[in-house]
């Protein structure tokens, strides 16, 4: 593989060639793919016609109606295979990411490996979506709780995971027996024709997965809108900004499917008197610059005990001031692109904000890597007086945003006190402060953490925020709940026909 960013369409069609996509399906299309490593358009994707979409909807619903029969320990075997499919084709797929969106290359080869790591759960999980026996009050009769394949599982995922996303999903709903219908981001859709093709791979060693099962309609919201509505789509897993999910939580509602959220966050940490202090610092450099600030679980907010405050933010404005920014193709820098010229715009918005209301800016300036076209900016560390204006906001680039505390309950209160509810954490070696944090009276978000930043989350638990993040929890833990449609059954295996509650009917 070559190195340098000029070459990019000649890497990004190298790879998509490697990895079975055909060169059709990435020229001639309205989709016009721009690379933020340099703001080269290196791809025009066609899209998938708005017409088109019920019949492959339709499609998706056959193949569940077969899948569904399908054991769930083989079908676990598809996913064992599109596991081995994601092994073999990590290094491609990992530098496609980061020719796609941005991401450092290790940050592109992380995210095939949780793709890898979901898949070995599911493929566990496979023999293990258990029921319940209950304890009837009847003579005679057993309850049992059961679960069944929802159906047509719709996934709409974000750019800053333009893969992962898919596969907590689409790993889940395989072995749960469902069909999935992926809308990816516009603004990623290489990767998901490559993990498509892989998919389809996967299917061809399996032999007899039903066509459709796996199904990718490449396009913008219109696309996204026309599955949100379908009617036999029982469940829409949607990943982005909250904007975009009060529109599609609405939509689901209103035909009574079931929408999984995962939206916006604004992530904080507190460091409390106790904390070892050198690794906080290296924990907030992670958490808030990695990814440029562009994962859901990036680190927004950082509140200070005003005991250790002074000792803190200096050094951490210095690691600010001198963190490596570059083309994450060509050189090791920690800090990349982001991903367009609307995200720095947004940033540069946030931050005259801030100023207004009385903030310090420390960096936060552009960077001129590779030309007009790109974005890459100096991460911004901005000491706050109070929590207000853009603090409240998820803006989606480095910025960070520092208050100072006295109190713990004061920390918590200004920690809960915006409307996501995604991921938290707290520094500190004092039990009695984690503990309490970690308590009802703490972090009010679907994440906390001790001793270690906001991202960076492993698959083994379930993922999600409360409040405007959504209330949605995806993969690990009992997530394959959302997949699937309970059924409780009471048996009777008696001859007489005691009713529940003790209630009496005799003809
Ligand atoms: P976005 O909301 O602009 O787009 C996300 C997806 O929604 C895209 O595929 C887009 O086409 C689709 N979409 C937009 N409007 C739609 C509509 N009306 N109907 C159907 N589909 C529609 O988000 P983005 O800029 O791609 O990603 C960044 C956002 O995603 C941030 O807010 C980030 O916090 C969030 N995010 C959340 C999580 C999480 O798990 N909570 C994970 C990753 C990203």
């Amino acid at each position: 593989m070559t190195n340098t960013s000029s070459s990019i369409p000649n890497e990004i069609r190298n790879i998509l060639a490697e990895l079975g996509v055909a060169a059709e399906q990435t020229q001639g299309g309205t989709l016009k793919v721009v690379s933020p490593v340099d703001g080269s358009v290196v791809a025009s994707v066609p899209e998938v016609p708005v017409a088109q979409i019920g019949k492959l909807i339709g499609e998706a619903h056959e193949a569940y109606l077969a899948w569904r029969s399908v054991p769930a320990p083989r079908r676990g075997e598809f996913v064992r295979l599109l596991g081995q499919e994601l092994r073999a084709a990590k290094d491609a797929l990992g530098r496609l990411v980061s020719l796609e969106v941005g991401k450092s290359p290790s940050e592109g080869l992380g995210e095939v490996q949780e793709m890898i790591d979901i898949c070995d759960l599911a493929v566990g999980l496979s023999r293990q979506l258990y029921g319940l026996v209950i304890q009837s009050e009847r003579e005679d009769h057993r309850v049992t709780e059961q679960w069944h394949p929802a159906g047509v599982v719709g996934v709409i995922s974000a750019f800053n995971f333009p893969v992962a996303v898919w596969s907590w999903n689409a790993a889940l709903a395989f072995v749960c027996g469902d069909a999935v219908v992926w809308k990816p981001s516009e603004k990623a859709p290489l990767t998901a024709l490559a993990v498509q093709s892989l998919a389809m791979r996967a299917a061809q060693k399996f032999g007899g997965v039903p066509s459709g099962l796996s199904t990718l309609l490449i396009g913008g919201r219109d696309v996204g809108e026309a599955l949100v509505d379908d009617v036999r789509v029982p469940v829409v897993s949607a990943t982005g900004s909250t904007r975009m999910g009060r529109i599609v939580g609405e939509r689901v509602a209103r035909r009574f499917g079931r929408a999984i959220l995962e939206l916006g966050g604004n992530n904080a940490s507190i460091v409390t008197p106790s904390a070892d202090l050198d690794l906080t610092l290296r924990a907030v450099a992670f958490s808030a610059m990695g990814t440029a600030g562009q994962r859901c679980t990036t680190m927004r907010r950082l509140i200070v005990h005003e005991n250790v405050y002074d000792n803190l933010v200096p050094k951490l404005a210095s690691v600010y001031k001198s963190i490596s920014i570059g083309n994450p193709i060509t050189s090791d820098a920690l800090v990349g692109p982001l991903i367009d010229g609307r995200a720095f715009e947004a940033m540069q918005q946030a931050l005259a904000d801030a100023k207004k209301a009385g903030g310090t800016v420390h960096g936060g300036e552009r960077v001129d890597i590779n030309g007009p076209n790109s974005f890459y900016v100096r991460p911004a560390l901005v000491e706050m007086p109070a929590q207000l204006g853009p603090v409240c906001d998820e803006t989606f680039a480095p910025i960070l945003y520092v208050l100072k505390y006295r109190n713990l309950e004061d920390a918590i209160a200004l920690h809960n006190g915006v409307p996501q509810g995604l991921s938290s954490s707290i520094f500190g070696t004092d039990i009695r402060e984690i503990e309490q944090f970690l308590s009802t009276r703490g972090s009010d978000c679907g994440i906390a953490n001790v001793n270690m930043g906001t991202s960076g989350a492993e698959i083994g638990g379930a993922f999600g925020g409360e409040k405007e993040t959504g209330g949605g929890r995806e993969s690990g833990s009992d997530a394959w709940k959302g997949y699937m449609r309970r059924q409780t059954s009471a048996m009777n295996y008696g001859r007489t026909l005691p009713l529940a509650q003790g209630v009496k009917f005799d003809i």
